[in-house]
């Protein structure tokens, strides 16, 4: 029982449910729109023509460039896009990547969101947006960022490969893993985490059998919205701030970079707060929070150390310099010598001990 606390409210629409992709045209309406630019990967360019076709008059074109990390190159190239076009709102189809650009636009012109999340990288609920310039990544967080209505269509979920099912699925857990120690968190979140944990126990492994199960693909989808709500409304710390030095400056895979770190980053500060993060133990089973993610991401397949994902082993050092530089909140105080055995173990990946 919390003694205290602020809770903020959702603010996003969702509609969640197999064949949902069918409301896009009624969602965009409701919003007040009768234009909209659709966008994605280049990978997913046929879907979105296939969404575009399907709405008719309302799609008035298709920008299908959005690439990670949100470049500000790809983002004036859409940006002309969308001005050219008249539309008035942007619908994402894809993973963090298209939700990315559309909030991209969405904060430059005041465009409304329709996101139809395809993978549970968990971009959608949140007011948050990542940019890079430069070479350099930045961060930042503003209401206008945060989606108007989110559309999570189970059946789009069904071509995700199993290795990415499996990492996107890390990602998503490590979302919620802060969520337990976050100094801003509520009750509604710490529910919604602890569902998401379960949720994912219980889906990967049917996954893995048979990524084509529907009841298993919509159950990891929940679990996926849970911990997106998680990370968009309430504050992450150590193991965000170390999976993007791993992504900004050593240019690691983002999901594969949220699963291999998520078992150590839980172990570090477990060893702070074990009482807030023994909800995670109680899911997976097993003697410790840290302990348990290593067994499940063992078991479903995920990769357990850095080395696995392109870190040398030369480059730890630099990348403790990074995670220390400058201070900020965390249940185990951040100390060069500590983040540097974490890592440590991490590319050996040593499995924590309780
Ligand atoms: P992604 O969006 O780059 O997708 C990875 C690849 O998989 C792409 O080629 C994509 O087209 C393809 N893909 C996606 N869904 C598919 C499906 N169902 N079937 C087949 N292929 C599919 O990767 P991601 O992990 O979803 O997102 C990573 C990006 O999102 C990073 O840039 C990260 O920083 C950002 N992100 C931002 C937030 C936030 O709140 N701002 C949260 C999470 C992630």
């Amino acid at each position: 029982m919390m003694d205290s606390f602020i809770f903020p409210g959702l603010t996003t629409r969702v509609v969640f449910g197999a064949g949902t992709m069918a409301r896009v045209e009624e969602e965009v309406r409701r919003l007040g729109h009768d234009k909209a630019l659709v966008l994605s990967t280049p990978h997913q360019r046929a879907d979105a023509e296939k969404l575009a076709e399907s709405l008719r008059g309302l799609a008035v074109g298709i920008f299908p460039g959005a690439v990670m990390h949100t470049p500000v190159e790809v983002t004036d190239r859409a940006l002309e896009a969308f001005c050219a076009s008249g539309a008035s709102a942007v619908v994402s189809l894809g993973g963090g990547s298209t939700t990315g650009l559309g909030k991209a636009i969405a904060v430059r012109t005041g465009a409304d969101q329709v996101v139809i999340p395809t993978t549970y990288a968990g971009s959608e609920m949140t007011d948050i947006l990542g940019e890079t310039a430069a070479g350099e990544k930045t961060t930042r967080r503003s209401p206008d960022i945060r989606p108007e209505t989110v559309i999570y269509d189970v059946d789009l979920t069904m071509s995700l490969p199993i290795g990415l099912t499996v990492t996107s699925a890390m990602n998503a857990i490590a979302h919620a893993m802060e969520a337990f120690y976050a100094p801003d968190r509520n009750p509604v979140i710490e529910l919604m985490a602890k569902d998401a944990m379960t949720a994912f126990r219980d889906s990967l492994p049917r996954l893995i059998e048979n990524p084509r199960d529907g009841s298993a693909r919509a159950q990891a989808l929940y679990a996926a919205w849970c911990c997106s709500t998680a990370l968009g409304y309430v504050s992450m710390a150590l193991h965000h701030k170390l999976a993007h030095v791993f992504g900004g400056s050593f240019d690691t895979p983002h999901a594969e970079t949220h699963a291999v770190l998520l078992p150590y980053t839980t172990a570090f500060n477990e060893s702070a707060v074990p009482d807030l993060l023994r909800p995670i133990a109680e899911a997976f089973g097993g003697d410790s929070a840290g302990g348990a993610l290593w067994d499940f991401a063992q078991s479903v397949g995920s990769p357990l150390s850095l080395k696995a994902i392109g870190v040398k082993e030369a480059d730890l050092d630099r990348a403790t310099a990074i995670a220390v530089k400058n201070a900020y909140a965390n249940p185990q105080p951040i100390e060069p010598g500590s983040i540097r055995e974490l890592l440590q173990a991490a590319w050996d990946a040593r499995r924590p001990v309780g």
